[in-house]
């Protein structure tokens, strides 16, 4: 079992490390709000004051923040993570950051440490039973090294060297953004044709939006959307989609007029919601929580 250090205890961060204090690892947390580490305290982690005591002397420290600008300032700001770390430790960021982000914090890393970037696939309930899809960027060399440590978080795929996994993660949630704004497209339309809401999520659920219909048909039909995957994160992954196209040279329309959607949601006060609350937003109705 190795010493390993876990930043970030949201409603992803929360779970994870809680699966790996129970496998058995020496656990040491950071959190910006401490109160929320107190789950983690009780389950045996130690909690550190600051971003870099947690990762001193740490064989393994793991980031899961929410957006590219915390995860910079928690692992390079004044009491950063890299503060507190040198040769031989290895960094694993599990947030969804794009590939660019990761790029930029492993240029910046001091000298010898291993940088590995794994985000997931999944939300709080595949978090909790171990069950995440994790897209791993790494060397071979360094993915030998994490496999270990992830397997207790679920299945782990090496899909390429650095930057790839966060690049893959990318992908999944373009996926993700457009599908359900083209959800919540469908039934703004057919309900304005004059079909009922039930008629139309029964035949979409045998349409190419399946998946998204079967996993949010509760929220729709009871217009509450507690957050498993708050709806401000998918905004901001699409911000990062439109980001990584431009630095390519890729016109993503679809993805852009989805951002314009789950933008208006954030602006409408749904930012704190699921998702999914972007379909209300497009239909015109108040999504509660
Ligand atoms: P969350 O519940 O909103 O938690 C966000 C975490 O980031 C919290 O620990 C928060 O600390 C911290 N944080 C935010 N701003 C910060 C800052 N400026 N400085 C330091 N810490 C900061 O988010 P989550 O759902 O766990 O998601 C975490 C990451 O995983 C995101 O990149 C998300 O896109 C990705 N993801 C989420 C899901 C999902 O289903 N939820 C699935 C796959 C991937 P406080 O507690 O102090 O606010």
């Amino acid at each position: 079992m190795a010493k390993v250090a876990f930043l970030g205890l949201g409603q992803m961060g929360t779970p994870m490390a809680t699966r790996l204090v129970r496998a058995g690892h020496e656990l040491t947390v950071w959190n910006r709000t401490p109160d929320r580490a107190k789950p983690l305290a009780a389950a045996g982690a130690i909690v550190a004051g600051s971003p870099a005591e947690a990762g001193a002397g740490a064989a393994f420290a793991i980031t899961m923040l929410a957006t590219p600008e915390a995860l910079t300032e928690v692992v390079l700001g004044e009491h950063g993570l890299m503060k507190g770390f040198g040769p031989s430790q290895v960094y694993i960021d599990m947030s969804t950051v794009g590939p660019h982000t990761v790029r930029s914090i492993a240029a910046r890393l001091p000298a010898g440490v291993a940088v590995v970037d794994a985000p997931v696939r999944g939300s709080v309930g595949q978090a909790a039973d171990g069950r995440l899809e994790i897209f791993v960027g790494a060397s071979d060399k360094d993915f030998e090294r994490v496999r270990p440590i992830l397997e207790s978080l679920g299945s782990v795929g090496h899909v390429g060297g650095p930057g790839a996994g966060a690049a893959m993660k990318l992908i999944a949630n373009l996926a993700l953004g457009a599908s359900v704004a083209a959800l919540g497209e469908a039934l703004a339309l057919g309900e304005a044709l004059g079909l009922g809401r039930a008629q139309l999520l029964d035949m979409l659920e045998g349409s190419q939006l399946g998946p998204v219909v079967r996993g949010k048909r509760a929220n729709i039909e009871s217009r509450h959307y507690p957050p498993n995957f708050k709806l401000r994160h998918a905004a901001k992954d699409l911000r990062l989609v439109i980001e990584a196209a431009a630095v390519v040279g890729r016109d993503l329309r679809l993805s852009a007029a989805a951002k314009a959607w789950l933008d208006a949601a954030v602006e409408g006060g749904a930012g704190d919601l699921d998702y999914s609350a972007v379909v209300a937003t497009i239909v015109g109705e108040e999504p509660k929580a």
